[in-house]
């Protein structure tokens, strides 16, 4: 249950993620490029009053999670693309976490349905006392229903102030998960389905992370860029791109980050991709429980 000047900000988060979920499609186009995406779609959340609360997330295809751009990315929408647009915006730690799927080839638009129906399906099933593995049977059947499969070893998320994984999970699955959503409890619910195998395996691509542990680190750039990461992110995942005003250099800031990971310091998300190299869509709201249904906070 969270406090009442949390639910206030829990919604105004809702408000914008709204605003730029709607806005942000327009840029989902062939030749558009990754970082203007981006970069727009954070400075939109800025100018809205809001913070980033993560990296914005491009997955094309067979990638899951977890891109985004590096510094001076050139890469750009293809004409085929099935493109997961993940982004989240905080206010006084407060998250909203929202995704949505665009298919550029016109071809996967019941792929896309799929996730969107799980999402639905889902969010209609919940309210104070559901178990939270039962969710995970409906996100299951819809997606199958639908003649796809669900990606199993990814999953919905508590949300807490300054916290994007709080703990308990929403399954994508049926399992015996038996956590019983609370009134007041704040979750993020994100189907993914696809064509493929039904699970994602760690790609190369590493771009995000997020502080883990605090200790002493020996490189006075590692100081510079853990106490950047302390005074703005908290334990909030960042790009490393969002690093460039703190370390010019990139062999520096590439000796920091090796540092800070090879410590412990900082966690790192590797791109996540379908093991089969399956297409992969998305669709994530963020929600409040209520005593009777949930709130979807947009
Ligand atoms: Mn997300
Ligand atoms: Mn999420």
């Amino acid at each position: 249950m969270e406090k009442e000047e949390d639910i206030k900000n829990y919604i105004k988060a809702g408000q914008i993620a709204n605003k730029i979920l709607n806005n942000s499609k327009k840029m989902i186009i062939p030749g558009e490029s990754y970082l203007d995406i981006a970069e727009t779609i954070e400075k939109m959340i800025i100018d809205e009053g809001g913070k980033p609360a993560f990296p914005t997330n491009i997955s094309i295809n067979e990638n899951a999670a977890h891109y985004t751009p590096k510094i001076n990315d050139n890469k750009i929408l293809e004409d085929n693309d099935l493109v997961k647009i993940d982004f989240g915006i905080h206010i006084g730690g407060c998250i909203s976490d929202n995704a949505y799927t665009i298919d550029l080839s016109g071809e996967h638009a019941k792929l896309v349905e799929a996730s969107k129906n799980a999402l639905d399906a889902a969010t209609s099933y919940m309210k104070a006392g559901r178990k939270v593995g039962d969710i995970g049977e409906i996100i299951e059947n819809e997606i199958k229903k639908m003649g796809f499969k669900p990606i199993e070893n990814l999953t919905g998320h508590m949300l807490k102030p300054y916290l994007l994984h709080a703990g308990e999970i929403i399954p994508n699955i049926k399992t015996d998960d038996d956590y019983i959503l609370k009134e007041g409890d704040i979750f993020a619910v994100e189907p993914f389905a696809t064509n493929g195998y039904g699970a994602v395996k760690e790609g190369l691509d590493l771009e995000i992370y997020s502080l883990a542990e605090m200790k002493n680190v020996r490189m006075r750039q590692s100081r510079q860029v853990l106490a950047h990461i302390i005074q703005n992110y908290f334990a909030l995942p960042f790009a490393r791109r969002w690093l460039s005003p703190v370390i010019n250099s990139q062999i520096a800031l590439s000796a920091a980050l090796r540092e800070l990971t090879r410590s412990g310091i900082l966690t790192t998300y590797p791109v996540l991709k379908e093991v089969d190299n399956g297409l992969v869509s998305q669709a994530e709201h963020t929600v409040i429980i209520e005593k009777d249904s949930v709130k979807i906070l947009l």
